[in-house]
Formats: structure tokens, sequence, C-alpha cells
């Protein structure tokens, strides 16, 4: 068996280590019988699996005794539904950042819902200037009486991330899509009152999706939302209201276990940090040839979307790329290019090939 080197943005790599436990559990799980996609989601079997995955989740965030875990289904974009439902009241506003494609989404979902009864307010965008940056705190028009400021930390597709650090200074409850970082780095999560993430890149399988929210933003639903909508009643039911995606939970425990043997975020952060050092110092260091557009202090450790100078070589690039054992790497269709995505599986090495390649092409080709 050969394994390329993936440098897809989503569904990603998985660990290695992770994907062969997975081969060896699949007909009989420590003895069950069958496999975690047969076992009853209440059995006790299963019970332990989603009980030891929230652990382990809570450990490796640090997650306050006063937030809930959910693991639900519909994606990320879902969440850009179901947030403003749960949240948004009629008659009451919500801000949201707009840096890049995917925050752009999130507030077109929300004006959608909540058409003619509440309203979704953009405090602040990076639009005009191509979502290459994130916004400085003086173009940031905050609303003290929003219901929530909503923001995304790692647009994926223009490689624009912040640290939660760098979160705005308000008292507002702040709601944040982590999706394409979430587990790259410590976060301290009570910055935050709602975090949400699709599984597919950092997490485990797509088909779950994390949602932490602070016990206070519970029950605040209006009485006409689907049940299975509402995260007051998907956290009295420990996210089992009905079936939930079973094996993508328990293959994101694996992950996390997988993350503790690794020393936990902390040491990721040193990895990806190192890793996307590589990346960048090539591009940077190409006289050119390469170039990523993202201002410095915003550039994002999981997605480096970069071009070549001469367009025309796009096509022997990732073909060349593809020959070398390195996929996954043309850009976003919306911003062309190419984009290399270096979640928490991609190795070092990995990183490494991938720069020897972009070295060796660009000493070939300019
Ligand atoms: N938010 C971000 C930052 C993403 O990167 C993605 C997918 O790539 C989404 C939301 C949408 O996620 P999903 O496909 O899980 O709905």
């Amino acid at each position: 068996m050969s394994r390329v080197w993936n440098f897809s943005a989503g569904p990603a790599v998985l660990p290695a280590e992770v994907l062969e436990q997975v081969k060896d559990e699949l007909l009989d799980w420590h003895g069950a019988g069958c496999g975690v996609m047969e076992m009853s989601h209440r059995g006790k079997e299963f019970t332990s699996i989603i009980e030891a995955a929230e652990a382990d989740l809570r450990e490796l965030l640090g997650i306050p005794a006063n937030y809930r875990v959910l693991f639900l289904q519909g994606g990320a974009t879902q969440q850009f539904a179901q947030i403003p439902i749960n949240l948004l009241p009629a008659g009451k506003s919500a801000d949201y950042l707009v840096t890049g494609s995917w925050s752009k989404k999130a507030v077109k979902e929300a004006q959608r819902v909540v058409a003619g009864t509440a309203n979704v307010r953009v405090a602040g965008s990076t639009e005009a200037s191509g979502f290459t940056r994130f916004l400085d705190a003086g173009e940031i028009d905050l609303d003290p009486n929003a219901a929530y400021l909503h923001l995304c930390t790692n647009e994926t597709i223009h490689g624009v991330e912040i640290d939660c650090a760098r979160l705005p200074a308000t008292a507002v409850p702040i709601v944040a899509d982590l999706s394409s970082h979430i587990l790259s780095r410590p976060v301290d999560v009570s910055k935050y009152a709602l975090i949400y993430a699709g599984a597919q890149k950092n997490v485990g399988p797509s088909g779950v999706t994390l949602v932490i929210v602070r016990e206070d933003l519970l029950g605040r639903a209006p009485a006409t939302i689907p049940t299975v909508m509402d995260y007051a009643v998907m956290a009295e039911n420990g996210s089992m209201l009905n079936t939930p995606p079973t094996f993508a939970i328990y293959v994101s425990g694996l992950v996390f276990q997988w993350l503790k043997r690794q020393g936990g975020l902390a040491e990721m952060e040193k990895i990806n940090a190192h890793k996307a050092e590589l990346l960048y110092a090539c591009i940077d260091g190409s006289e050119g040839f390469y170039r990523n557009p993202v201002r410095v202090a915003d550039r994002s450790r999981m997605n480096v979307p970069f071009t070549l100078a001469r367009s025309e070589l796009d096509a022997d690039f990732l073909a060349e790329a593809k020959a070398a054992g390195l996929v996954s790497l043309k850009g976003h269709k919306s911003v062309g290019g190419m984009r290399a995505s270096i979640y928490n599986a991609m190795p070092t090495d990995g990183v490494r090939e991938l720069v020897a390649f972009m070295d060796d092409f660009r000493k070939r080709k300019a």
C-alpha cells in the first residue's frame, strides 16, 4: 500500500495511526463481536465511546464545566442557520464580521432564516480588500446590544487566521466558526459563548459537527424550532435525541486520544507553527515565483493559498506534484492558484516534501 501526501482542505488526511486502529477494530470492537458502525447508539459500548470522546475533548481544550459539548449532524453549514434560529430572537440584531467566504456565507444564511423578523448586521468586512487580512480594531463597529457577535477565526479558502487573543473586546456573546483550525493550538474557550466546527479537517471524518456552548445560551430558542435543531434539547439528551453519527464520533474520539499522545494542543501548536514556517519561507523566498497574498500577521497555519506568478505553469505544477505523490493542491475556484492545507494529521515530513518539490519546480521553470 502506498499513501499520498494529501493537502486537501477537507475532508482531510487523518493520522495514519488512527486509521490503522480503525482497521483493526472494524469488524470487532474490543470483543463486542461487531464494529462500531453496527452498534446500538444507546448500548453500553457506544455510551463508553461517546463519553470518552467528550472527556478527552474537554481535557484537550480545557472546556469549563459550564459549557456543554454537542456532537451534531449537518456540518458547519447547518450551524450557519441553527445559530440564528436558536440565538437571535425576533426584534433583535446580531453582528457578523466578514473576513472570507465562510463568514460571508454565515451572514447570508442567517439573513435567510431570520428574514423579516430580526436583523443580521455586518459589523466589519475585509471584502473590499480581497479578504487578505483580518479586521483591525478601528474597522469593527460593534453594537453593544447585539444578541451575539459571529466570526470565523480561520478562513479556509482565503487562509486568514486569528488566535483567540485577538478577538474583539466586547461583552456581547462571541459565536465562532473554528471548523478549520480547532485543535491545532490551545484556545481559551471561556472567551467564546459558542464554538462550532465541522469535523472533517482537524477532528475526524465528515458527518459530525462539534458545538461547544455555554449553558446560559441554552433554552433561548422559539417554541417553533424543529426539535432536532434546538441546542437545549440536544444537550438534555446527550446529543442523542435521535441517532447520532456514531462512526464519525468514534473516529473523532480516536483522534482526540492521538492528540493527547502527541502531547496535547501546546505541542500541536509548536509542530503546526513549524510546518507553516517552512512553507511560508519557501513561498516568500521564491523571489516572486510563488506568492501568498495574506498580511503576514494574519496568515493561517492550516490553509496556505498561493499563486504562481506565471499562471500558465499551474497545470504543470499540479501534474508534477501529483506524480511526486503530493495531491489536492489545486486552490479553491474562487481564488485560483494553489492551496496547501496542512492540518494536524499532516506530518512535518509531508510539508518538507512539498517544499522540496516547490523549490525544485521553481529552479527548473523560473
Ligand atoms: N466553515 C468553514 C471555516 C469551513 O472551512 C467549512 C468547510 O470547508 C464550512 C464552514 C462548511 O462546513 P461543512 O461542509 O461541514 O458544512
